[in-house]
């Protein structure tokens, strides 16, 4: 699609993919109108730095943002924070915001995101960190807590977000109990030796972990929240929080018919099943045109990226996205990096020791590499990155050799024996 220099872009989401859509737009000499409306009610920021410096206290709020108030304005972008998407009409190509104003469009770009599962049965009052303002009545709970002591508290869930709370809770000098329910923390991200390392990482700085729980039931202790779990034990905390992942922001593209499976469903163009409507970031489900198959990817780059992708297929572009994914996570001062998919692979070459703050981890299928990780070898994992989006079959006795060079295969995979991978095959993993 191709929007008219005085045409109208809608963007729902003011998050990452919003922000840089709209970015987008005017880089790329769009002059039209460019509308952003957001239920956030905070200018853009990064969402990374709720779990982690923000938590913690390391940064104010202000040093979260992404671009300084002016920016915007500056660039004729008209960003409504602090109002919602109610509804959108593609048959008239227009939307309701929740203000009451409708807005019609040209193109439209929903980048919603996604809001935290809750357990409200459970914690009625269970704390979830997704937006700044989660942040400050978290720390309220646990300066209150820690007036009589340390102050306590139980996190419900061990992946990233869990464990980067666990952390910065442990800085705040909280009690941090982990709960988890399956086998390992982790486990959805994180080939089983890093995961372990990681582990190790949290008991070392305090953390007590629990795996394979099953939660019994919560209850009032004195204004504490006393948790149980069926094998009988239970803790009494001054505050849970909640991190068992995310839904999508998708019930008002649904509501207006769109393709939804879990996500809004897109093309590689960012396009979703209604004409002039795409959708970006953590909300959309697109092809894995490496791996094959539809997935949704919940990282700050790929948020980035697919919102620009989306803003260049509104003006035109018919660029396909296939972007290999990597993201970051940070614990105890820690920084690991991951590209691609661990989870496809089914065998792991470990280099270093994750334990100490300096290994690569590979993880092949087939002879094909499909995931890496590391901490402290950032050009290994970029390199690692390329080799995964050429889809090359790498030769796996190289890869296990302790002085392989990923740098140089990925500038010339050809001279270490790598075939490149037919069509066929390239779509053949998942
Ligand atoms: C605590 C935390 C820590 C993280 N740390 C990392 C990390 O270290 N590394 C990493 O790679 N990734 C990390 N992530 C993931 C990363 O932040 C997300 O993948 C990314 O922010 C998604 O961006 P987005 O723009 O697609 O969606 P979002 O950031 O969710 O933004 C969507 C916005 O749209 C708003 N919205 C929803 N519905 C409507 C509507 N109807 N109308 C208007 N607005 C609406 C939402 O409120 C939200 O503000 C973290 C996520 C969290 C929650």
């Amino acid at each position: 699609m191709t929007v008219l220099p005085d045409g109208r872009v809608v963007i729902a989401g003011t998050g990452i993919a919003g922000a840089t859509a709209a970015e987008t737009l005017r880089k790329e000499g769009f002059t039209g109108s460019v509308v952003v409306v957001g239920d956030d009610p905070s200018l853009p920021y990064r969402r990374p730095m709720v779990s982690k410096e923000l938590l913690s206290g390391a940064a104010a709020a202000d040093k979260a943002l992404l671009r300084p108030a002016d920016f915007w304005s500056g660039r004729d972008i008209d960003l409504r924070a602090g109002t919602s998407v109610r509804a959108i009409d593609v048959a008239a190509a227009r939307v309701e915001c929740g203000d009451g104003t409708e807005l019609p469009y040209d193109a439209l770009i929903l980048a919603t995101g996604g809001r935290p599962r809750r357990l409200d049965a459970l914690f009625a009052d269970g704390h979830c960190l997704r937006h700044m303002h989660d942040v400050a009545p978290l720390r309220t709970a646990l300066e209150r807590g820690a007036a009589g002591g340390a102050a306590s508290l139980v996190i419900v869930g061990g992946g990233l977000v869990g464990m980067e709370v666990a952390a910065s809770a442990r800085a705040l000098g909280a009690d941090v109990t982990v709960l988890e329910a399956g086998e390992r923390i982790l486990e959805r991200v994180l080939p089983e030796p890093v995961s372990a390392a990681y582990e190790r990482l949290h008991r070392d700085r305090g953390v007590a972990v629990h795996t394979g729980v099953r939660l019994a039931g919560a209850d009032d202790a004195a204004g504490r929240t006393r948790v149980r779990v069926t094998d009988g034990r239970e803790w009494i905390a001054d505050a849970v929080v909640v991190a068992v992942g995310m839904t999508p922001n998708d019930e008002s593209a649904e509501r207006a018919g769109l393709a939804v499976a879990d996500g809004i469903v897109v093309d590689e163009f960012c396009a979703t099943s209604a004409s002039g409507v795409y959708a970006a970031g953590d909300v959309a489900r697109f092809p894995n045109r490496i791996l094959g198959g539809t997935e949704r990817v919940e990282h700050w780059n790929h948020a980035q990226a697919h919102g620009a992708a989306a803003a260049r297929s509104v003006l035109g572009a018919a660029t396909p996205y296939e972007e290999v994914p990597w993201c970051w996570t940070t614990q105890f001062g820690r920084t690991l990096q991951i590209s691609g998919w661990p989870g496809a692979g089914a065998e792991v070459i470990v280099h270093g020791d994750p334990g100490d703050g300096d290994f690569l981890a590979l993880c092949l299928t087939d002879d094909r590499l499909v995931g890496a990780l590391g901490a402290g070898r950032p050009r290994e994992v970029r390199a690692a990155r390329s080799l995964i989006g050429d889809g090359p079959f790498v030769p796996r006795e190289l890869l296990r050799r302790d002085d392989v060079d990923l740098v140089e295969m990925a500038a010339t995979p050809e001279r270490f024996g790598a075939r490149p991978i037919a069509e066929s095959h390239r779509n053949a993993v998942t």
